[in-house]
Formats: structure tokens, sequence, C-alpha cells
């Protein structure tokens, strides 16, 4: 096992110099949420203003190119200071979801894909004891697709990763490491990897990656990606999407949610940055949306056919 990063020290030290991170983490103390049970998943809604920057962050070619990256080490703030991991920087998020809320960019400015990286996350959620990491597709969340990029937050703080133990697992294809299951029965379905051996665990991910559809025109097959580690064995649950926003994005008047799903909705909390938002979602909302966005069980079923 790797050394462990006081990653606590290094976000408290932040917090002493860096007034706007300090702000944001302090409002977060009183952002607003609420809590609906759907048969065995647990859902959250959390009213959370400052998160507007990504909700509504703009990722087509021509934005990114007419903006400085903000996980480029030359654009950071002078006060953001990095801890180096390999060819990864951990860097304190400064607008937080989680009370512990880290970004993780490579070094060099390079497109966010995730094919040949998941031992990276599998090993950063050891190394990061207590943080759980999630990674979003270019165009599944990402507010810099150009720029290659990790997160992580407290772990247990997604209501999935109590869940995924409800939940009704198939195996689709088990070696004597790992096993990589269809997880059902909860709000949204999802192909779980668990495994004790990021070799393995490595393999079998890398196996799902190549059977999943890529739409026309995309890098890589549309997808959010949550990494725990815990008693010895690592738990990746890998989100197929089918959809970057829902319909209620762009619709107009009441029927409006500015909601942009990435990997901590798949985990179960959803972020509203506008208060009529918050106070009008409704679980069937939030049902309508993972119906919209993710892939059904039966399709995931389909899927698994492909495995060997
Ligand atoms: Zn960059």
């Amino acid at each position: 096992m790797e050394a462990a990063i006081d990653i606590i020290g290094f976000i408290d030290r932040q917090l002493q110099v860096w007034e706007t991170a300090r702000n944001n983490y302090e409002a977060l103390n009183g952002v607003e949420e609420k809590t609906f049970a759907a048969g065995n998943a647990t859902l959250k809604v959390q009213f959370n203003p400052a998160r507007i920057v990504s909700s509504a962050a703009k990722v087509d070619a021509k934005s990114l190119k007419e903006r400085k990256c903000f996980l480029c080490e030359a654009n950071r703030p002078d006060v953001q200071e990095g801890i180096e991991w390999g060819k990864y920087t951990i860097l304190v998020n400064p607008f937080p979801i989680f009370p512990r809320h880290l970004t993780i960019p490579d070094r060099n400015h390079t497109d966010q894909r995730i094919a040949g990286r998941i031992s990276d996350m599998m090993r950063l959620a050891t190394v990061l004891d207590g943080f759980t990491l999630f990674y979003n597709g270019p165009k599944c969340g990402a507010s810099a697709p150009d720029h290659m990029h990790f997160q992580a937050g407290n772990k247990g703080f997604m209501p999935v990763e109590a869940d995924m133990k409800k939940a009704d697992c198939h195996v689709v294809k088990q070696t004597d490491r790992s096993r990589l299951m269809i997880a059902e029965g909860l709000a949204q379905p999802f192909f779980l990897i668990e495994t004790k051996e990021v070799a393995d665990g490595s393999r079998l991910f890398e196996e799902l990656l190549s059977v999943l559809d890529i739409p026309e025109g995309e890098p890589e097959p549309m997808l959010n990606v949550l990494c725990n580690c815990e008693d010895g064995h690592w738990n990746i649950a890998v989100f197929p999407r089918k959809k970057h926003r829902p319909d209620c994005y762009f619709a107009e008047g009441d029927d409006n949610l500015l909601i942009s799903p990435a990997s901590v909705d798949m985990g179960g909390v959803f972020i509203t940055p506008l208060e009529k938002d918050f106070r009008k979602i409704t679980v069937d909302d939030v049902l309508k949306i993972f119906a919209e966005v993710c892939l059904n069980a039966a399709e995931l079923k389909e899927i698994a056919k492909r495995i060997k």
C-alpha cells in the first residue's frame, strides 16, 4: 500500500490563505438540502448557488478555445497550491459540493479521457484516505473537458455508496480477484466492479469500456465513474450515459430546471444552483432525469452480452 497523503492538513492550510475558497466552504455549511426516498435509494437535492459556474459551463469547442484553462498551472491563482502525485496535481476545489472537495488534474493540458487511467483512480482512492474519487466524461459534466482531471469528495457523502449494498446485483463476469456486475433496483442502474487488485480491476474496467457504444463524433463512451476503496477492495461504479443535459435544462418557463448531471448526481446528490429549482423539484423530476440521461437495465444487459 502506498503512503497516505496528509490531505486534511493541506486543505486546512489552503483555506487559511485563500479567501475565495474559504468563503465558498463556509457558505457550504449553510446550504439547504432535501432528501427523497425512492424504493431502496436515497436521493438528495443540494441548493448550491456557487455551482452555477459548473452547471452553466459552456463546454463547446469555441467557448473552450476562448477561455484560459483553469486547471493549467499557469492560469491558477497564485494562492492555490498543489500536491504533486505521479503525473497529477492534487488541488482544493474552490467551488465545493462536499465538505472536502478536491480536483486532481493531469500536469499536462491533455483531453479528458478515462482509457488507461482507472488504475490511477484506484490508487488515488487509497492514498486519499476518506475520499471517493470520481470522473466526469467530457460530455457528462466535466467543466474542463479539454484538461484531464479527476475529482474527490468525502467518502460516504453520496447515498449510492451505501445504497449499492442493497442493490440487486447480477454477475456479468468473475475472476479470482474481481467481479463485474449490473446493479439494479436503485434509482438508476449501473455497472459495478468489485476488485481486490488494481491490475485485475483495471483489466475488467477496460473490457467494459471497450464494449460501450461511442456516440458519433464523441471520443469515448459517455459515462460517469465513482471509485472508492474499503476493507481492502475497490468499488468502481460505472454509469453509462445517453444524454449530456436533460430536456428540462433547455426548457422554457415553468418546465425549466437548471440541472446538468455529473458523477455526484449519479451518486444521488442533485445540485441545483438556482433557488427556484430547489423549491419546486420533486422526486419524480429526479427519476425522470435519471431515465433520460442514463441507460436503463435492459440496455445494460444488452451491453453485458458483449463481454466475453
Ligand atoms: Zn489546462
